[in-house]
């Protein structure tokens, strides 16, 4: 059974909680918090955190 991706990225990289979303970057105190599709997702910097509402955007 195979989970659909939020804005592109993988399933599991979404679901992981230690990590940016978007580049893997290990998650510290300047971590943000983005909404997409209804699940919270977390980016290691504000940088990130935009590209991940852009591609929710474009998705
Ligand atoms: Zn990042």
């Amino acid at each position: 059974m195979a989970l659909p991706g939020i804005a592109g990225l993988p399933m599991e990289r979404v679901m992981s909680e230690n990590t940016c979303a978007v580049c893997d970057y290990p998650l510290d105190e300047n971590r943000v918090e983005v909404t997409i599709g209804g699940r919270t997702v977390e980016a290691c910097c504000e940088e990130c955190a935009q590209k991940l509402r852009e591609a929710e955007r474009s998705a």
